[in-house]
């Protein structure tokens, strides 16, 4: 037996080991750092344990604690430990399953005597949990029979449900218990820390507890055991780990941020929107104010879209089923429909869930030619969309909502140039609303259920590659992620704490052309099909508005906010004044309200500042007799006295109108 061998690493080199090895010898080889920075690693691509015995020739790739992958493997492990806190503190309890999660991990458990934890079990958990980290105790794996495993685990009716299904050959089974379980057909793998505590588990795991400690629990929420509303309801305990104390502040911090700017909280506090459980789940109204920034939005979409060469066209809300039969909607996309209504002798009506085909059939309503191409039909189209009421979240997930959807009808000559203006217009709408970072991802054909030739798939491909790369954006591929009817290109957008939001989407499409039977006459007098591309740009209303709200902190740019300037006079005497200057910005197309004298000031200079608007304006004595105001700006600390009336005046025209309006120097596009 040779006394070493070689391994290589992921940069190409090579590197020899005394034979028996384990990975864990190698890392202290390479540096002290790496080693203590090590939690897991890749084996010839498979994720294996640290006290692997290193093999001939084997490449193998460190994971670090610093890492996505490094990441679950200390949140799995975490997970590991804190059903075994429970279990210490709650003897007789069952544990179910504990997989990371995105940022974190969870652990789903039933209590003794049917027993609930409260806000204050997370921190007894907790503590429990630094004493299995302080103990050390070695994480250690072991393969055992079904028959073994069920033994083990025979007071623990979860496992042994997973056993049971891992036994019945492991078809079908999800990924889920597939990494509760481990994989071999007619085994199980578990890991056992201490003697104290044995889990059913895939791995890897960290080598010992101690090399954890840097988490915090967050939650607890019920869950059904697989999801199952007829099995029994567990606890789902939530945490999140990361590989330092630093780490785990920067990720709580990220969530209050996230928690400031929720939507359907601001929604609430700045009177935008509600959800009247009298409609039912995910049915918006928006307010007064929301109805504002909205009609703003959607004014100045038009203005755009105006400009850009589009026609705008009106569709209902329901149709009959013929029309999503002839689309295939009621083929492809049935579960996300309303089911129907029965009307007028049996025939079937649907609520709709996407306008492409009624716009279809108004270019159908007349025999068109090639001098009409490309034709931009444009409509702010309600549809109505089945989510079942668990994923239903605010605005960004609703039941009905409003598309800015755009259908282009074009030749195939005319599909390059018209994909390369339509991107560039998408994000430059984009960009007016503040939106600045962005990535273009690229979903090509899908492998099953594409309709299609593959040249047809291709050529289409190719353009939209073509357009995106004209952008100068970081273009990302989604291989096989395209709709079976075409490819896409979807604008991802980060906002300002850096979370990503899909947004536009632009598909090209030559299957509903086909199953429309749609043609145009072209130059040379015979019939050619056309060339369909979908976009929807916000994606819907109701998403980009509460994108709008998250990105701002509900403090919206002053050409979107409801209430652009606020006139607080000083006492009653002011008052006059006061209406003088509201009347004069109002002149300007400001949107602009004067309060009168009733309360203190500074509770009504508080109360303008958390509904966040954008100028208040304070007049007194001085700025009578002068013609100027006080200004406090959003956001600025020193109030800005004895500032000249009319060139306040000018400065806010400029600035309270839609980005278009500025650039001409007029307030024509949107402003009331
Ligand atoms: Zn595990
Ligand atoms: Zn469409």
């Amino acid at each position: 037996m040779p006394s070493e061998v070689t391994v290589f690493l992921p940069d190409g080199s090579a590197r020899s080991v005394p034979a028996g090895a384990t990975i864990a010898d190698l890392t202290e080889a390479i540096g002290r750092r790496l080693a203590a920075a090590a939690v897991a690693a890749e084996l010839d691509g498979v994720l294996v344990d640290l006290c692997r015995p290193l093999l001939d020739g084997a490449k193998v790739h460190i994971v670090t604690s610093d890492t996505d992958e490094g990441r679950e493997v200390l949140r799995h492990s975490t997970a590991h430990v804190m059903a075994q806190a429970v279990l210490r503190l709650w003897p007789g309890a069952r544990y179910a399953i504990g997989p990371a999660i995105a940022d974190g991990f969870y652990y789903d458990f039933e209590l003794p005597r049917g027993a609930r934890f409260s806000e204050d079990d997370l921190v007894r958990i907790e503590s429990e949990m630094q004493a299995i980290v302080a103990e050390a105790q070695p994480f250690v794996r072991e393969e055992h029979t079904i028959a073994e495993g069920l033994e083990m685990f025979a007071d623990q009716p979860y496992k042994r449900e997973i056993i049971e299904r891992v036994s019945e050959a492991a078809v079908g089974l999800d990924a889920e218990l597939a990494a509760e379980a481990g994989g071999n057909p007619g085994a199980v793998s578990a890991y056992r820390n201490g003697a104290g505590f044995v889990d059913l588990c895939r791995g890897p795991h960290v080598p010992s507890t101690d090399r954890l400690g840097h988490f915090k629990l967050t939650r607890v929420a019920g869950a059904y055991w697989r999801g199952d509303e007829h099995r029994p309801q567990l606890q789902r305990v939530y945490g999140t780990a990361w590989e330092s104390d630093k780490a785990v502040e920067a990720h709580l911090h990220r969530l209050e941020e996230a928690e400031r700017r929720d939507h359907r909280r601001l929604g609430a506090e700045l009177d935008l929107f509600s959800f009247p459980p009298e409609l039912g789940s995910g049915l918006a109204v928006f307010h007064p104010k929301g109805g504002l920034v909205r009609k703003v939005m959607e004014d100045y979409s038009r203005a755009r879209h105006t400009e850009a060469g589009y026609c705008f066209v009106n569709t209902p809300h329901i149709t009959r089923s013929d029309l999503f039969e002839t689309s295939g909607h009621l083929q492809w996309f049935a579960e996300s429909m309303f089911p129907p209504m029965e009307l007028d002798e049996g025939h079937r009506y649907y609520l709709k869930p996407m306008n492409c085909p009624f716009h279809i059939l108004i270019f159908k309503s007349r025999q068109r030619s090639y001098r009409e191409l490309p034709l931009r039909m444009f409509e702010f189209g309600a549809v109505y969309r089945y989510e079942k009421s668990g994923v239903v979240h605010g605005l960004t997930r609703v039941r009905g909502m409003t598309q800015d959807d755009a259908h282009i009808f074009c030749s195939r000559e005319q599909m390059a140039g018209e994909l390369q203006s339509l991107l560039g217009f998408v994000l430059a709408l984009l960009r007016d609303f503040g939106l600045e970072d962005f990535y273009l991802e690229l979903s090509t054909m899908p492998e099953e259920k594409a309709v299609g030739t593959l040249e047809e798939w291709e050529e289409a491909t190719e353009a939209l590659r073509q357009a995106a790369l004209t952008m100068d954006l970081e273009l990302v591929l989604d291989p096989g992620g395209g709709a079976f009817y075409g490819p896409k290109v979807s604008v991802q957008a980060r906002d300002a704490i850096g979370r990503t939001w899909q947004m536009s989407t632009i598909q090209v499409d030559t299957q509903l052309p086909q199953r429309f039977d749609m043609d145009y006459v072209g130059q040379d007098n015979t019939r050619h099909r056309p060339i369909m591309i979908h976009r929807a740009l916000f994606g819907s209303v109701e998403r980009f508005f509460a994108l709008l709200v998250e990105h701002y902190a509900g403090a919206f740019p002053t050409w979107l906010s409801p209430v652009q300037a606020r006139v607080l006079p000083v006492r009653d005497g002011h008052t006059p004044y006061a209406q003088q200057v509201r009347g004069l910005l109002a002149a300007a197309g400001v949107r602009a309200e004067a309060e009168d004298a009733g309360e203190p000031l500074g509770a009504r200079i508080r109360r303008a500042k958390l509904e966040k608007v954008p100028y208040v304006l304070v007049v007194g004595d001085s700025d009578v007799a002068g013609r100027t105001v006080g200004v406090n700006a959003r956001g600025s600390e020193e109030p800005e006295r004895g500032v000249d009336l009319e060139s306040f005046v000018e400065q806010l025209r400029v600035e309270a109108a839609p980005p278009i309006g500025r650039e001409l120097g007029t307030n024509a596009a949107g402003a009331p």
